[in-house]
């Protein structure tokens, strides 16, 4: 079984009725209900305003893999509870950020860049595979169009990712690297652009199928377990 574990700030889901309207559960909710339905995992979800921000030692010893879903609140996750995000993954729990979540403090912090980007509302997004032999590409053979999507822009300040899965491509003209990957200590890192808060995107079978996918292939293979103390040498 992956234990799944989905981090969700719950806020403008609470705080304007157009967002509620199309995510009533919460992107969490969203993202719970096709997550859930795969045998081989096992889900939950955490919000911001639960104890320890929903990140306590016991919730991070008991998860497999972290999906993240943060915009306006990136400040208000605590440094201790960034940090303690930041430390399982070095020691091997996958870590899937997702839209907004690229500016959050364990992204900005585990892969040292600025994180910044160019936005712009409301633009038709074509999400092109472009590493079709990669495991989070499994079963998508087609270009997905999102007819309303937040348009993120190049240059993205993220460092050289191991690999580049999807590109996105706007109305508008902009390209971005929508769904990168990233190695940290033992942890496997997805980044994934598509999942702007005002529009269905979760509810697309194929963004949900690459989500699914990610969630499969950021499970830790291992987990590391000891601290590499000095080590006697013996000469023989
Ligand atoms: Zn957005």
């Amino acid at each position: 079984m992956i234990k799944v574990t989905i981090w969700n700030e719950y806020q403008e889901e609470r705080q304007y009725d157009h967002v509620a309207k199309v995510y009533p559960k919460g992107i969490h909710g969203a993202l719970y209900d096709f997550l859930s339905k795969n045998e081989d995992m096992e889900v939950k979800c955490v919000t911001l305003d639960m104890e320890d921000q929903g990140l306590s030692e016991e919730i991070l010893n008991d998860t497999d893999v972290l999906l993240w879903w943060g915009h306006q609140a990136h400040d208000l996750v605590s440094d201790e509870a960034a940090k303690r995000v930041q430390q399982h993954i070095l020691n091997g729990m996958g870590f899937i950020p997702l839209h907004s979540a690229h500016y959050c403090k364990v992204l900005k912090e585990i892969l040292g860049t600025s994180m910044c980007l160019r936005w712009k509302h409301d633009e038709k997004e074509k999400l092109i595979c472009v590493n079709p032999s990669h495991p989070i590409a499994e079963g998508i053979t087609e270009p997905i169009i999102l007819e309303q999507e937040e348009m993120y822009g190049e240059y993205f300040d993220i460092p050289k990712p191991d690999e580049i899965i999807f590109l996105g491509w706007f109305s508008c003209g902009e390209v971005f690297r929508s769904g990168c990957t990233f190695t940290r200590g033992w942890g496997k890192i997805f980044y994934f652009q598509p999942g702007h808060e005002e529009y269905p995107i979760y509810y697309h079978p194929q963004i949900q199928k690459i989500i699914t996918n990610a969630v499969r292939w950021a499970k830790p293979v291992n987990k590391r377990n000891n601290d590499y103390d000095n080590v006697e040498v013996k000469h023989e």
